[in-house]
């Protein structure tokens, strides 16, 4: 089905910076909102319920998943996280444009159901610098960073299935580059048509 909004998934390995984009994004562009997610995991910090995450229950979670409420979910890091159907579909048919940072195995799985999804992949300019960035961030401890590692490895192997993307060699450049597709995607003939109705009636477009 074609929405007037936009959908973008944005997926990345842990550390390529991916949540400082996509919130630099949101900070420029009012028209690109986030969707938020439900999780089985705890919240952490200032982490507030409906802000970050909805942080659901296991049971909820699997009642979530029985009522098909999930556009698509997966196991990440031992815990469970989910994208509501509904939530994205009413967005979008509004008109917003939704950017959604999910791992890579729930972005390909948005695909099947939002053919029109904008799939994004960003990547650390080396292996090297995405280890450093990860020891910087001081979050895990030096076993998780290995684990985080290895998974990255396997995520980046999956980088071909995405329409676009985005080394984050340098912060300024990647965010250039993602205000780019966004604003490609604007002027793709349906959203213009749309946008531009009248432009299009005064040319006799169809
Ligand atoms: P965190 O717990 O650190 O906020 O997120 C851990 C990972 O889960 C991140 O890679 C994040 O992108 C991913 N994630 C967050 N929400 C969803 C979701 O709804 N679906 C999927 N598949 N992954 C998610």
């Amino acid at each position: 089905m074609d929405y007037p909004g936009n959908l973008f998934v944005v997926a990345a390995p842990s550390g390529a910076g991916k949540s400082s984009l996509v919130k630099a994004l949101m900070e420029l562009d009012a028209r690109v909102q986030p969707s938020v997610s439900h999780t089985t995991r705890a919240p952490r910090g200032q982490e507030k319920h409906g802000r970050e995450y909805f942080f659901v229950s296991q049971q909820e979670f699997d009642a979530m998943i029985l009522g098909s409420a999930f556009v698509e979910w997966a196991n990440v890091h031992g815990f469970r996280y989910g994208t509501s159907k509904k939530a994205i579909e009413e967005r979008i048919a509004q008109g917003a444009d939704v950017i959604l940072e999910i791992d890579f195995q729930g972005a390909l799985q948005i695909k099947k159901t939002f053919a029109n999804a904008v799939l994004i992949f960003i990547l650390p300019p080396s292996w090297d610098e995405l280890r450093s960035r990860l020891e910087r961030r001081g979050e895990d401890s030096p076993e998780a960073i290995e684990l985080r590692l290895k998974n990255a490895e396997l995520e980046v192997a999956q980088a071909h299935e995405f329409d676009f993307v985005i080394i984050n060699e340098l912060f300024e450049r990647a965010l250039f580059d993602l205000k780019a597709i966004v604003h490609a995607q604007r002027l793709k003939f349906s959203a213009q048509r749309r946008a531009r109705a009248d432009t299009f009636q005064t040319l006799h477009i169809a």
